[in-house]
């Protein structure tokens, strides 16, 4: 279902059996519940939908992958090119002994239930993270010693060109925070592997770690995470809170006074303002303690 009026927009867009929406806002689909719109939004129906849609896109035009956002300021002068969001069709989760194979929309909640219940250990990390497996891929997303690059066996993508590709943990050259995904490419699958364990005793871990989730992070405020990688050796957090930064705001952008790497929107912050506070954040760790903070929160399209 093609959503874009006009016969002359319609005929640039190749068919495709999914959703495709132009000029879509993203805000309410990201955590910060800010920034602008999508040129184009597209809700692939399932794999072979997405590969045909890419096939035929025309090459010149950018193409990312949207999770649960909840990794991403969204500038507010919007994203140029085709956001691909995967929905229900790539949300699957399913287990063959130790292995288990999650679609790229499905949650962190989903795959460690779905792992619990079959008695595989070592996935409880991803209950902390509300991002989906796409997410994680992309970012190896990682919580209490645990990162995706550990239980990851391998990724499926569809690449800009449309073509399928099974890529190896290895192949996607992961460090903190970072993986060499290809550009354009969507993650639509990832095989985990785990260890044998009691489905009681993960439930039990999944527990402790949602506890101290709450205890420490503000989980239900429109955020987008850890803002800052940890430098080595050192904590994002304390160095922001050394330079006295925690509480800190401009317009409706403030930096938590629970967990002062996390950034907030209270209400009707811009992105702009966000982007901008989590700038003189940086600014003032680097006076105060020499230390350059490197973005983790991804910033994406362009200023208003
Ligand atoms: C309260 C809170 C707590 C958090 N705690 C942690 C934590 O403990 N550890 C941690 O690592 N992160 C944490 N995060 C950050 C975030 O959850 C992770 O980075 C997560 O991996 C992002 O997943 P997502 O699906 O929401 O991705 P998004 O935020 O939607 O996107 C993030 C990046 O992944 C890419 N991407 C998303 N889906 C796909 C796909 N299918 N194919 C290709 N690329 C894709 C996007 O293009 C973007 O570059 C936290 C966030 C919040 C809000």
């Amino acid at each position: 279902m093609n959503q874009a009026a006009g016969v002359a927009v319609v005929s640039v867009m190749p068919p495709s059996r999914g959703r495709l929406t132009a000029a879509a806002s993203l805000a309410p689909l990201v955590w910060f519940k800010c920034g602008g719109k999508a040129e184009w939004l597209f809700e692939p129906a399932d794999e072979e939908d997405l590969r045909d849609f890419l096939r035929d896109l025309d090459p010149a035009m950018p193409v990312m992958g949207l999770g649960l956002g909840s990794n991403l300021i969204v500038r507010d002068g919007g994203v140029a090119g085709v956001v691909v969001r995967l929905g229900k069709p790539f949300a699957r989760v399913t287990t063959d002994g130790l292995r288990l194979r999650a679609g790229g929309g499905a949650s962190g909640i989903l795959v460690s239930s779905t792992a619990r219940d079959a008695g595989i250990g070592g996935l409880e990390f991803l209950r902390s993270i509300p991002g989906t497996v796409g997410g994680f891929v992309r970012m190896n997303g990682g919580a209490y010693g645990r990162e995706t690059s550990d239980v990851l066996v391998s990724a499926t993508v569809v690449l800009r060109s449309g073509e399928r590709l099974d890529l190896m943990a290895d192949e996607l050259r992961y460090s903190y925070r970072h993986s060499e995904l290809p550009p354009g490419a969507i993650v639509v699958a990832a095989d985990f592997s785990g260890n044998v364990a009691d489905p009681a005793a993960i439930q039990r871990e999944m527990d402790r770690i949602a506890a101290e989730r709450e205890a420490s992070q503000p989980l239900r405020s429109r955020t987008g995470g850890s803002t800052f990688k940890n430098p080595p050796g050192e904590k994002a957090w304390a160095l922001i809170d050394r330079a006295g930064c925690r509480g800190l705001r401009r317009g409706d952008a403030q930096v938590s006074e629970k967990h002062c790497n996390f950034l907030l929107n209270l209400g009707d912050a811009t992105s702009t303002e966000i982007e901008a506070l989590g700038e003189e954040v940086r600014a003032r760790v680097a006076a105060e303690t020499g230390v350059r903070l490197e973005w983790e929160i991804q910033r994406i399209g362009s200023a208003a």
